[in-house]
């Protein structure tokens, strides 16, 4: 069994930031990753989303991320993240997945589907949400006979065309699919919440969000997506479907999914239709957070999130999990963005250092079993 300081799990923008600093301030670690390439989970976006597309990838610690272009952002950010992973020789190992963490004699244990098993005194959590996608249960669903596809197994509008498709969701993935889908098929969309489109979106209004999703996080609660905090809005690349009316003619959830299409009850808007046929639902509902295998350091609250301490005024940089200081959640919560990532990564490394240097953690065992403090250091 290899012994380490510090194990990153995932090697995605927040394990390769957090790699890179644990190297800088000489953390003997290893980073396991799943995949057998780099990438993380930038190699499984669609292929119709390019560069240009992207909202924005932030830069690595001394890597300037690849820029808007027509490049398939599937290859621009992997063949990026490859070149970064030896030019700053990070220790990564692939494929290797996680199965759980668990507690042996102080320190975790880091086991692998493959039957492997990692000592080490401090973990570093990067493991994204792209693995959870999450679906809502909607009464008969399960009757559905057409497709039902979620956003991480978006084939592309060429394979909808000529079906009526039902796009469902209020986040920038639903405005993105149905920007691609409204010119070439009949679409249709609903979601839960009025959708908030946003006109003066500016760095300010970023930061209140990040503070929205830390906020909650550091109550316990389990962490809303930052970039479903900030709004909406159309890009040239969506103006056409906006022109077709797509987007102002959303609709409320539908009450139930029947085997042709599905069903509204109670008091219906003028003109709209109780029922309507649909041959496929795209499900652009997002995904949760990839965080199974630390069940057995029980490190969530009674609300069902995983606390974090918040470390500085920079809510971006609250990593450490409230009820194991030894363990840091990057990418998670108010850092899942790859600019939070980015930043995470390093309020990670410096919380392990100061970890390995103070000699053995204060382990949840040690804490009171209420819910989080609301604000203090680790
Ligand atoms: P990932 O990139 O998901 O990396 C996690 C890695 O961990 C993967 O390699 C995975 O294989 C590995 N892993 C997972 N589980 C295990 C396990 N059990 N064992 C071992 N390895 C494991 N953010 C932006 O800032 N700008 C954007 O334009 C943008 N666009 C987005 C578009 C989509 C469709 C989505 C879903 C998200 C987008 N985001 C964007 C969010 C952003 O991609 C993420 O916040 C950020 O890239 C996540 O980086 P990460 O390192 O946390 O996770």
């Amino acid at each position: 069994m290899e012994s380490y300081e510090s194990v990153v799990i995932g090697a995605g923008q927040a394990g390769l930031s957090a790699s890179y600093h644990l190297n800088r301030l000489g953390v003997r670690h290893v980073v396991l990753d799943a995949e057998p390439r780099p990438g993380g989970a930038w190699q499984h976006r669609w292929d119709s989303l390019t560069m240009h597309d992207v909202h924005g990838v932030a830069d690595l610690p001394d890597g300037l991320a690849p820029g808007g272009s027509g490049e398939r952002a599937n290859l621009a950010v992997p063949s990026w993240f490859g070149s970064y992973e030896t030019s700053h020789d990070l220790p990564v190992v692939r494929p290797v997945r996680v199965t759980s963490v668990t507690e042996v004699g102080g320190l975790l244990a880091v086991h692998s589907a493959d039957g492997r098993t990692w000592l080490t005194r401090t973990l570093v959590n990067a493991t994204g949400t792209w693995t959870r996608p999450f679906v809502p249960r909607y009464p008969g669903a399960e009757t559905f006979l057409g497709e039902q596809v979620h956003t991480h197994d978006y084939p592309g509008a060429s394979h909808f065309r000529g079906k009526r498709v039902l796009v469902v969701g209020g986040g920038a993935s639903a405005v993105q699919f149905l920007g691609e889908l409204a010119p070439v098929t009949s679409v249709l969309w609903v979601t839960r919440r009025e959708p908030v489109w946003r006109s003066d979106f500016d760095a300010s209004r970023g930061r209140e969000a990040v503070a929205m999703v830390a906020e909650r996080v550091e109550a316990g609660l389990p962490p809303a997506s930052v970039v479903s905090v900030t709004g909406l809005s159309l890009r040239p690349q969506e103006q056409v479907a906006a022109g077709l009316g797509v987007y102002e003619r959303r609709r409320p959830m539908f009450t139930r999914i029947e085997p042709y299409g599905v069903r509204w009850s109670g008091p219906l808007a003028d003109g709209e239709a109780a029922y309507e046929p649909v041959d496929a639902i795209l499900w652009a509902t997002g995904f949760r957070p990839a965080v199974t295998h630390l069940a057995p350091l029980r490190l969530r609250s009674e609300h069902g999130g995983i606390p974090l301490l918040r470390g500085s005024a920079d809510v971006q940089t609250a990593v450490t999990a409230a009820y194991d200081p030894r363990v840091q959640l990057v990418g998670y919560g108010p850092s899942a963005s790859t600019i939070g990532a980015s930043r995470a990564g390093r309020a990670a490394a410096l919380a392990v250092q100061r970890q390995v240097s103070e000699g053995p953690a204060i382990s949840r065992r040690d804490r009171p079993r209420t819910s989080a403090p609301a604000s203090a250091g680790p």
